[in-house]
């Protein structure tokens, strides 16, 4: 096990995974004008990836947090929370066929139960 300080776990690691990819879907589907042909997420859609990263970062459930769609505590703004879930509705089915393995893995965290202290 190698979960020194400063580093997020695994765990988090993947959800931060998942969204990005998630995020990269909807933005390319919704935003394909913004952003051009090179690719990458348009302003919005980074914000957003970002916004999320620090959410992740900082929760308090740590590595036994829920996935933050199934998590008690909205710790997302409102905005952002309503972007993040528009994003999952979106893209989520569809991330079952094109990364199985990472969304198998995400749904399975659906069901851990947040523990807290
Ligand atoms: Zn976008």
């Amino acid at each position: 096990m190698d979960e020194r300080p400063g580093r997020p776990p695994r765990r988090l690691a993947r959800e931060e995974k998942t969204i990005a990819a998630m995020i990269a879907l909807y933005c390319r589907d919704h935003h394909a004008d913004v952003v051009g042909p090179d690719g990458g997420l348009c302003g919005e859609c980074s914000a957003l990836l970002e916004y999320a990263r620090l959410r992740l970062a900082k929760c308090r459930y740590g590595a036994d947090k829920p996935t933050c769609a199934n998590c008690e505590t909205h710790c997302y703004r409102p905005e952002m929370r309503a972007r993040v879930r528009a994003v999952m509705r979106y893209s989520g089915p569809r991330m079952l066929r094109r990364h199985p393995v990472l969304t198998a893995a995400h749904l399975a965290d659906r069901h851990k139960t947040p523990r807290t202290g």
